[in-house]
C-alpha cells in the first residue's frame, strides 16, 4: 500500500461536535455587525427595518428546509435552549390535564436533563430503552403513550451514533394518539432530508453551529395548525410571537439562514461524497484491526458518522492520546471530561469493554481523501502500538497491584 499524501495537520474528524462556518456563511454575516447594526425589533427608522428584513429572510431559508412556514421558527440560543422550550414549555402549558413525558435513553444531555427537571416537579417520565441497533422499539413506544401523555421527545439522529430514527412512523404513531411529537434535530439539519408536513413533526429543535453555521444560534419549530401552545421559558418584551424574549442577535440569523441555504442546495451531494468517504474508511479499518465493531445500525446512518469499538485498546482515552494530529472523540463533547464510557454506549448492550473504547469519527464538509487515508493510517498504526505495549503495561500493573510496591507491609 502506498502512503497517502499527507494533508494538512491536525486532522479534524469530530464534526458531531461542532462545524467551522462555511466561509460564505461569515461573508454573509459581516455587514450586519457594524453597516447594519440596527434593533431588528425598532421599527421607528430605516437601521431597524433593514435589520428586521434580514431576520425574516433568514428566518425563510431555515423553514425552507424543513418544509415549515416561517411564522413557525421561533430562533434561540441553539438547540439546547430549543430542546428546554420545546419539553418544559409543552409540559407546563398542558399540566393540568397531562403530566406525563415519553423520551429515549440515548437523547442528548439537555433532553434528559429538562425531562429530568420536570419529573423533579411532579411530571412523569418515561424513558425508553433503545435496540442492538440504537433505535427504539416502536411497539414498545406506542404501548409508553397514555392518555396523561402530552409530548413524545425522541431525536432525529443520534450525535454519538449517528443513527437516524424513522421519524414519519413515530409521527403517525403520535398523531394518531393524540400527543405532540418533537424531535431534537441538530445533528440531522442539512445532513439528511427532514419535513415537518410529511414526518408529523410538532415541534424541531435546530442548531446552527452542525450545520457551518455561527455556534450560539438555534431555532425552535413550533407548528401553527393545528396550534401548538408552549409556556415561554424567559420573560420580557415578547419577542418570537411571546416566545423568546429578547433582541435577536442579527448577524447570527444571517449566518443560520445563509447555512441553511447552503445545505438546501448542497445535501444531496454532499451526503453521497461524505457517505462514500465514511464507507471507505470502514472498510479500511474493519479490515485492518481485528476485533473492530461498529456500534448502531449501518443502514439508517448519518452519511458523516462512524463510531467504532476496538476492544484490544483498552480505553478509548489512551487511543486519542496515541492520536495527537487527528481530532476524533470518545462520544458526546458534553460529557467527554468524565472518565466514565459513554451512556448512549452502554446503551446498546455491547458489553464493558466495548463501551469504554469506543469513539467517534466525524466528517464533513471539508473532510477530504487524503485526510481520511492519514487519519486512517494514524489509526491503525495507534492501535497496534496500543494493543502491543498495553499488554504488558496492564499486567505490570496488576502484579504490583498483586504483590504491593516492595517493603510495604
Ligand atoms: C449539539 C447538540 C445539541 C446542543 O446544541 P447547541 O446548539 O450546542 O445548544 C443538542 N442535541 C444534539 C443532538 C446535538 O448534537
Amino acid at each position: 500500500m502506498t502512503a497517502a499524501a499527507n494533508p494538512r495537520t491536525p486532522v479534524y474528524l469530530d464534526y458531531q461536535a461542532t462545524t467551522p462556518a462555511d466561509p460564505q456563511v461569515v461573508e454573509a454575516m459581516l455587514p450586519y455587525f457594524t453597516g447594519i447594526f440596527g434593533n431588528p425589533h425598532s421599527q421607528g427608522h430605516g437601521f431597524g427595518r433593514a435589520a428586521r428584513d434580514a431576520v425574516e429572510a433568514a428566518r425563510a431559508e431555515i423553514a425552507a428546509l424543513i418544509g415549515a412556514s416561517p411564522r413557525e421558527i421561533v430562533f434561540t440560543s441553539g438547540a439546547t435552549e430549543a430542546n428546554n422550550l420545546a419539553i418544559k414549555g409543552a409540559a407546563r402549558f398542558h399540566r393540568a390535564e397531562r403530566d406525563h413525558i415519553v423520551t429515549s435513553v440515548t437523547e442528548h444531555k439537555c433532553v434528559l436533563e429538562s425531562c429530568a427537571s420536570l419529573a423533579a416537579d411532579g411530571f412523569t417520565v418515561s424513558t425508553l430503552p433503545v435496540q442492538a441497533d440504537g433505535l427504539i422499539d416502536l411497539e414498545r413506544l406506542e404501548a409508553a403513550i397514555s392518555p396523561r401523555t402530552v409530548l413524545v421527545s425522541v431525536m432525529a439522529a443520534n450525535n454519538e451514533i449517528g443513527v437516524v430514527a424513522p421519524l414519519a412512523a413515530i409521527g403517525r404513531l403520535c398523531r394518531a394518539r393524540g400527543v405532540l411529537f418533537h424531535t431534537d434535530a441538530a445533528q440531522a439539519l442539512g445532513k439528511i432530508p427532514l419535513d415537518v408536513e410529511a414526518m408529523g413533526i410538532d415541534l424541531m429543535s435546530l442548531s446552527a453551529h452542525k450545520l457551518y453555521g455561527p455556534k450560539g444560534i438555534g431555532a425552535l419549530y413550533v407548528r401553527r395548525r393545528p396550534r401548538v401552545r408552549l409556556e415561554p421559558l424567559l420573560s420580557g418584551g415578547g419577542q418570537e410571537r411571546g416566545l423568546r424574549s429578547g433582541t435577536l442577535a442579527t448577524p447570527l440569523c444571517v449566518g443560520f439562514g445563509a447555512a441553511c441555504r447552503i445545505a438546501q442546495t448542497e445535501m444531496a451531494a454532499e451526503a453521497e461524497r461524505i457517505g462514500a468517504l465514511r464507507d471507505h474508511l470502514w472498510r479500511r479499518l474493519s479490515q485492518e484491526l481485528p476485533g473492530v465493531r461498529l456500534n448502531g445500525t449501518a443502514a439508517a446512518r448519518l452519511p458523516g458518522n462512524l463510531n467504532i469499538s476496538i476492544p484490544a485498546i483498552g480505553d478509548a482515552e489512551a487511543l486519542l492520546a496515541a492520536l495527537p494530529d487527528v481530532a476524533i472523540s470518545t462520544g458526546s463533547a458534553c460529557t467527554s471530561a468524565a472518565v466514565e464510557a459513554s451512556y448512549v454506549l452502554r446503551a446498546l448492550g455491547i458489553g464493558e469493554a466495548a463501551a469504554r473504547t469506543g469513539v467517534r469519527i466525524g466528517l464533513g464538509r471539508f473532510t477530504t481523501r487524503a485526510e481520511i487515508d492519514y487519519a486512517c493510517e494514524r489509526i491503525v498504526s495507534a492501535v497496534q502500538r496500543l494493543s502491543a505495549c498495553a499488554q504488558p503495561a496492564w499486567s505490570n500493573a496488576l502484579e504490583a497491584i498483586e504483590t504491593g510496591p516492595a517493603g510495604s507491609p
